[in-house]
């Protein structure tokens, strides 16, 4: 890692940021979609979210780097209330990295300039210093000897690191990851797993859409079950999987366990 990012996420170890929703609905059209979310994922810490397919993950983690805006209610990444009128959307999302099911890569650009380019055109740094942070971010996942390569030239894994490196090449505060693993091959996902694990393990605060169940009970200090828009039930992994309280829980847990 570079002196810039090590302090980072130094920072990140010690003061953490926190990302907390305050009554969150989300209606698209006429159609309710997020009904009065009201959650806290503590600074430093790893929130799984879990759920039926529409149940609302998608849309919860969208409206967290304003990919959408909530229709009523506010969210705060540390003390700021990203929803509130004025918000500096570019700003924010330097704040609150996010990396999709599908990687979103650049198809024509080399893997070092998928993780050059935002740094140079968002954050204005140099092109020197935006290879420098971005070599050390693809070193961190695994990808160093690739940063000539095409997306199309890597395996599923491998992009999705890079996807991940660009994310963090930004220093953000805060990373979202929708179902990052749901695309790949079963021999690819634990690589991505093992990254997001460390960055876990570094203290970054993490909101985290998974199947991956294993990592839920392994890694997050938080999981939470969304159904049909609603939050149904927020815990820690030992009691959310060993002592479910809502029906609608169990019978979920029932059919991925
Ligand atoms: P999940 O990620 O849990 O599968 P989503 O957040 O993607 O769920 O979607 C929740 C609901 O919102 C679904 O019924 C979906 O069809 C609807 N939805 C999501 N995005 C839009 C949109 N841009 N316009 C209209 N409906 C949407
Ligand atoms: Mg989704």
């Amino acid at each position: 890692m570079t002196q810039a990012s090590t302090a980072a996420a130094d920072a990140v170890t010690t003061t953490g940021t926190t990302v907390r929703y305050e009554h969150i609905d989300k209606t698209f059209g006429n159609t309710p979609v997020l009904h009065d979310i009201v959650l806290e994922a503590p600074g430093g810490t790893t929130t799984c979210i879990i759920g039926p397919s529409g149940s609302g993950k998608s849309t919860l983690l969208r409206c967290t780097n304003l990919l959408e805006i909530p229709t009523a209610g506010r969210i705060f990444i540390g003390d700021q209330a990203i929803t509130d009128k004025g918000a500096d959307v570019d700003r924010i999302r330097t704040r609150v990295g996010m990396v999709f099911q599908n990687f979103h890569l650049f198809p024509h650009h080399t893997v070092l300039d998928n993780v050059t380019l935002a740094q140079q055109q968002v954050l204005g740094v140099s092109r020197d210093e935006a290879v420098e942070t971005a070599r050390a971010n693809l070193a961190a996942v695994g990808l160093a000897a690739y940063e000539n390569r095409r997306p199309s030239q890597l395996s599923g894994g491998q992009q999705q690191r890079v996807a991940i490196a660009r994310s963090l090449a930004m220093n953000p505060e805060v990373m979202l990851f929708d179902e990052a693993t749901s695309a790949l091959d079963p021999e690819l996902v634990k690589g991505v797993l093992a990254v997001m694990r460390d960055l876990a393990s570094r203290g970054m605060t993490m909101i985290v859409v998974t199947h991956e169940m294993r990592f839920a009970r392994e890694v997050a200090e938080q999981v939470v079950f969304l159904d049909q828009g609603r939050l149904v039930e927020a815990a820690h992994p030992t009691e959310f999987f060993e002592s479910p309280r809502s029906d609608r829980l169990r019978s979920f847990l029932d059919e991925v366990l």
